[in-house]
């Protein structure tokens, strides 16, 4: 019985994956691109792809941002809440590289120093076409995370 309910659980979630969006600290260009992907014009709900504001209802973490040392602990909490199987995109060249922000005293990322990033989606900022290819790619990624 659980065995059934749980495939049913997984087929339907990876019918429709739900995502979580967070700035670890920024000039907030990545955001305001991946906010457009959320919009009528890109609209990354025909993917089946919804956002979420609560890490325990969501599949995908997409990051953006250098990591301020504020954001570091919250970061972490948020990607320990995610059920699993569970992916994680870095957007943008300051959760890559720290990029602008490197020599800043306050930063501690990249984001793949503090936790596991499956996809990386590199400009500054990315174009929403970019961030729904590495969507995409991410998905079938997570997808082959799945047991059953
Ligand atoms: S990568 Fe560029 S656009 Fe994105 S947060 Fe950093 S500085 Fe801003």
């Amino acid at each position: 019985m659980v065995n059934i309910f749980s495939k049913i659980l997984n087929l339907s979630r990876k019918k429709s994956p739900w995502i979580l969006h967070y700035d670890t600290g920024g000039c907030n260009g990545c955001d305001i691109e991946i906010l457009a992907t959320l919009t009528p014009m890109y609209d990354v709900e025909r993917f089946g792809i919804v956002e979420k504001g609560n890490p325990r209802h969501s599949d995908i973490l997409i990051v953006t941002g250098a990591v301020t040392i504020k954001s570091k602990s919250r970061l972490k909490k948020i990607y320990d809440q995610m059920p699993n199987p569970k992916a994680v995109i870095a957007v943008g060249s300051c959760g890559i590289t720290k990029g602008i922000f490197k020599d800043a005293y306050n930063v501690c990322g990249p984001i793949d120093k503090i936790i596991p990033v499956d996809m990386y989606v590199p400009g500054c900022p990315p174009k929403p076409e970019a961030i729904i290819d590495g969507v995409i790619k991410t998905i079938s990624i997570w997808e082959k995370k799945f047991k059953d």
